[in-house]
């Protein structure tokens, strides 16, 4: 993956106050004219905000992602060895943005936080509240309601066109709705379980 460093000197969309993902998508949409279709493109968001990217081969040890605020400019790292999966690098960037909107942007945030496997998995991060937030909207932003319905509402039909009738097994919706949002199975159905379209396991 080659490395990504964009140099714009002012963010299209300026974060100054804690905004959640939904509200993020909305102000993309009104103020960017940024299209939330699958999957949602999250390098673009980042570079929207104004968050500068690299993904540099470095030893960070267990970092699997960073971000901080150097000379006032957000920069986010992330990991190469350990975000070479798709659905990963797209999880952890999301986190990144997350913890941008909700603990850096706004006057008096956070300057910086280190994410590794406990940070970026949301049982582990249960108790650390900022890190659940961050997977939260990571998750929110990654896939939205609006883009859960049309996006599972297609998969139903084309299966119903092909299917003479047989039901679609759970598992192959859940699979075929993570792959056209790239993201994991398992991202995946947590997000429908816990928006309520499945039963909490
Ligand atoms: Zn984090």
């Amino acid at each position: 993956m080659s490395d990504v460093q964009i140099n714009r000197t002012e963010p299209v969309i300026r974060v100054t106050s804690r905004t959640d993902a939904s509200t993020l998508l909305r102000r993309l949409k009104d103020e960017a004219a940024f299209r939330v279709v699958a999957p949602v493109a999250v390098d673009v968001i980042a570079d929207l905000i104004g968050l500068s990217v690299s993904e540099d081969r470095r030893d960070g040890g267990s970092i699997i992602g960073w971000i901080r605020l150097e000379n006032e400019k957000p920069r986010v790292w992330l990991n190469p060895e350990e975000n070479s999966y798709p659905p990963r690098r797209r999880f952890t960037l999301a986190h990144e943005i997350g913890h941008y909107c909700l603990h850096v942007a706004h006057p008096g945030g956070s300057q910086s936080f280190n994410d590794d496997a406990k940070t970026l998995n949301r049982d582990a991060s249960y108790w650390d509240k900022q890190e659940f937030e961050a997977n939260n909207f990571a998750a929110e932003l990654l896939m939205p309601v609006s883009l859960i319905n049309e996006c599972g509402q297609r998969i139903v039909t084309q299966h119903n066109l092909s299917s003479h009738g047989a039901p679609l097994p759970l598992d192959s919706f859940v699979s075929r709705l993570a792959t056209e949002l790239v993201v994991s199975k398992q991202a995946m159905r947590y997000r429908l379980e816990n928006v309520g379209i499945l039963p909490a396991s």
